[in-house]
């Protein structure tokens, strides 16, 4: 039976991945966050889930001695909403990088596996067709271009990781993974009328703006994306906390669906098409307007864009045995269905 910390269990991926934990295994689990409101009461009610409340930045001791008594680490706190990479891109450094670096230390002090989120970002603005985890070289912009501390904070994190793992007597025991623009219920915090526009990632951008009946806003719009629906996703990191034979051990995964790639422009009309369907917000549907946008008067200035991004996921197929099996618009019902059934 595994024991496993979940930091930012309140999160996107961390509620998901508790659910999926006490669902489907007989592990234990330690959650960490500032709240429990994502938390299902399946969960909340389990008596295999240790409800650890607190801020990570506050809480080291209390994280430090929770590392101690437990097999595997999945340190999800961060920022990894690109409107904040250009408003507060030095938030992004402290918290992505320098508050996960003492929990990735402690990772290799305690000989813990440790199962770090990477991100797709880090591939940057690469022309290759496929991103591969070992071949493909990672490509940013300029340092005036802020976006790319983001992706730049992480392929650091992921270098030091792999430095951990590959070098000294007893060497850090990681998987590295690279979620490909997760998607589904609770991805992010609606974004309410008054708020500033890009708060939060396209999905819920486009699910806001419908539900508030504001009008679509294209930032260029034929810019693509593989969007991955969340289940496929914890179902390769319940894979890799298992480490079956030692598979996911010193590997680095990409976990994406490149089979639901679409531009924005199409993931807008899509979604306008499905919400015809809601009576919560079929009248909104009806009117909603698209309109192209300029990045800098979208976000801030300092954003730059990667015009595609598909995985190869070889690797995860080949060592986890996985490939995502939920499409585009299953996914994308699933989750309209939990804001506006
Ligand atoms: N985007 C857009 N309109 C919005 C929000 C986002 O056109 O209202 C674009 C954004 O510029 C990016 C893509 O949608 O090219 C995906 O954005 P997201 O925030 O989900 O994250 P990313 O995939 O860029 O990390």
């Amino acid at each position: 039976m595994k024991k496993v910390l979940i930091l930012g269990v309140n999160g996107f991926i961390g509620s998901h991945l508790a659910d999926a934990i006490i669902a489907k295994t007989d592990w234990e689990l330690w959650g960490l966050d500032l709240t429990n409101d994502k938390l299902s009461e399946e969960v909340k009610a389990s008596s295999r889930f240790h409800w650890l409340e607190g801020d990570m930045l506050k809480s080291y001791k209390l994280i430090e001695s929770t590392i101690q008594q437990v097999d595997t680490v999945l340190p999800l706190v961060a920022v990894a909403t690109p409107s904040v990479y250009v408003t507060n891109p030095i938030k992004v450094f402290e918290l992505d990088f320098e508050a996960n670096l003492p929990i990735v230390r402690w990772c290799a002090k305690y000989h813990k596996h440790l199962v770090f989120p990477s991100t797709s970002e880090v591939y940057g603005c690469s022309e290759e067709a496929e991103f591969n985890e070992n071949t493909t070289k990672l490509v940013t912009g300029p340092i005036k271009e802020e976006r790319w501390i983001y992706s730049t904070s992480k392929q650091l994190m992921d270098r030091v990781i792999y430095a951990l793992g590959n070098h000294g007597t007893e060497p850090l025991n990681y998987t590295i993974f690279r979620p490909f623009n997760w998607f589904g219920p609770r991805l992010d915090r609606l974004v309410t009328d008054g708020a500033k526009a890009g708060q939060a990632r396209v999905l819920t951008q486009f699910i806001s703006d419908i539900q508030f009946g504001r009008t679509l806003h294209l930032v260029g719009g034929q810019q693509r994306r593989c969007f991955t629906y969340v289940a496929d996703g914890v179902d390769a990191l319940l894979k890799i906390i298992a480490n079956d034979g030692d598979r996911a051990t010193r590997q680095i995964f990409n976990l994406g669906n490149p089979k639901n790639e679409l531009s924005i422009e199409a993931l807008a009309k899509l979604i306008l098409k499905l919400a015809a369907n809601y009576s919560k917000v079929a009248a909104n549907a009806a009117k909603t307007q698209i309109e192209v946008v300029k990045a800098e008067t979208f976000y801030a200035k300092g954003y730059a864009d990667v015009p595609r991004r598909v995985p190869s996921i070889a690797e995860a197929s080949d060592k986890l045995n996985w490939s995502p099996q939920v499409d585009m618009e299953t996914g994308l019902k699933m989750m309209l269905d939990s804001y506006w059934l």
